[in-house]
């Protein structure tokens, strides 16, 4: 965990890179660490926790075929991480994300 919260905020620096492979790399490190982690998200502005989760809590896994993100469209490769839930379509990691961080 302590090694977590030192790279989440480099992390997000990373996530601005102008290089977009380094920034998607980063925004996808950066929803593993937060969902492995089980951290909690703060709303900066209220600086209350959500107490309410209203999404679908997803495994993250490693992709055994190729797929597209059915929110966005994102494809992802063999092997790659997405967002799965038993009976419901896949999603990527960046919506997964927004998913969990809306509550
Ligand atoms: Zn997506």
């Amino acid at each position: 965990m302590p090694k977590a919260l030192e790279l989440i905020p480099k992390l997000l620096a990373r996530t601005r890179s102008p290089f977009i492979e380094e920034a998607r790399t980063s925004a996808m490190m950066l929803c593993k660490l937060i969902l492995e982690n089980n951290l909690e998200i703060i709303d900066p502005k209220t600086n209350k926790k959500e107490n309410t989760v209203s999404f679908i809590r997803r495994s993250i896994i490693n992709s055994k075929y190729p797929g597209t993100c059915h929110i966005c469209g994102l494809k992802w490769k063999i092997g790659e991480e997405m967002a799965w839930k038993k009976g419901l379509s896949s999603i990527c990691l960046i919506c997964y994300k927004r998913e969990v961080m809306r509550g």
